[in-house]
């Protein structure tokens, strides 16, 4: 199976030089109101698409279960080394293009810079809705071309793309910014009703980051960010959407939505039952020692330090 190329993050020390030494409190304070407003309070299971390190998830701490996904599985091991290895998590190193997970899995899913690295957007984002159940919430944030200083740029012709048109835009090696209304449109095709769209970053300006407090800057961000309801030029876009109720499909089979939520219930219990084969979508697969098998087409995945491998079988 051919799938676009993903942006990785092995052996990275992004989550140091990005975020810890890279002054970005701003913006790490301004994601964390964001997703105090769009975010269910609590839950059974909630999948992070592109956990890196496990900055944001303490900030899902009301689900029962968090399932952590990202490509790289030297930032997953980041990532234990913060959170700890409890029931609590799950630690999963897959391709967005092929999850591993059954239809209809999760109350809710976050994507948080990350579509930013997607070559084929909408078809991540239609991998997002097929793990989701009916009436799953999705929290997407997005890097939007139609910021202001793309469109000042463009206007004064020191930039060549432009920001108005819908395709995205990838300004350096797998990195895209993309146009609101093109992510909404996708978003609907792919049956999510938009609830919220919030803008953050209002202020991600250098100068105005070393000459004002960070707390006053994450303050004015906060009464801004509702104005994304109206309008979005900030560099940053979050979107909370919602799966509108539909029937299931998992492994070609109609399973009507009272079923599915049974089954959920047994699956909450048993974190074996969420995964299915990313190459033939075979479930439920079998547990062995240190890798679970595909009875379907026989192969294998890794199970290595408390990480699930989906990326290549073994
Ligand atoms: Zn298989």
């Amino acid at each position: 199976m051919t799938t676009p190329p993903v942006c990785n993050y092995e052996g990275s020390d992004y989550q140091t030089s990005f975020w810890d030494k890279g002054g970005r409190e701003y913006e790490d304070r301004t994601e964390a109101i964001a997703l105090k407003r769009l975010l269910p309070p609590s839950g059974r299971l909630l999948l992070e698409l592109g956990a890196g390190a496990g900055r944001n998830t303490p900030r899902y701490l009301g689900f029962d279960r968090i399932v952590l996904l990202d490509y790289s599985r030297t930032q997953l091991e980041q990532a234990q080394q913060r959170l700890g290895k409890s029931d609590k998590y799950i630690y999963v190193a897959a391709d967005v293009y092929r999850l591993p997970f059954i239809a209809g899995l999760f109350d809710t899913a976050t994507m948080i810079r990350t579509l930013h690295h997607m070559a084929d957007a909408p078809k991540a984002l239609g991998q997002v809705q097929s793990v989701l159940g009916s009436g799953g919430v999705f929290i997407l944030e997005f890097a939007n071309k139609l910021n202001l200083k793309a469109v000042f740029r463009y206007l004064l012709g020191r930039q060549p793309w432009s920001p108005f048109t819908l395709e995205p835009v990838e300004f350096a090696k797998l990195n895209f910014d993309f146009h609101p209304k093109a992510v909404r449109r996708w978003l609907k095709d792919l049956g999510f009703a938009i609830e919220k769209t919030l803008t953050l970053s209002h202020f991600r300006v250098g100068f105005l980051k070393r000459i004002i407090p960070t707390s006053i800057l994450v303050f004015l961000d906060s009464l801004f960010q509702w104005t994304g309801a109206w309008w979005q030029f900030t560099p940053s876009v979050f979107v909370r959407a919602k799966v509108e109720g539909r029937v299931e499909k998992a492994n070609g089979r109609q399973m009507a939505v009272g079923r599915w939520l049974r089954v959920k219930d047994e699956v909450a219990a048993s974190p074996m039952l969420f995964f299915k084969c990313p190459d033939c979508g075979h479930s439920p697969l079998m547990e062995r020692e240190n890798y679970l098998e595909c009875s379907n087409c026989q192969r294998k995945w890794g199970v290595k330090g408390g990480i699930f491998d989906f990326r290549e079988p073994v």
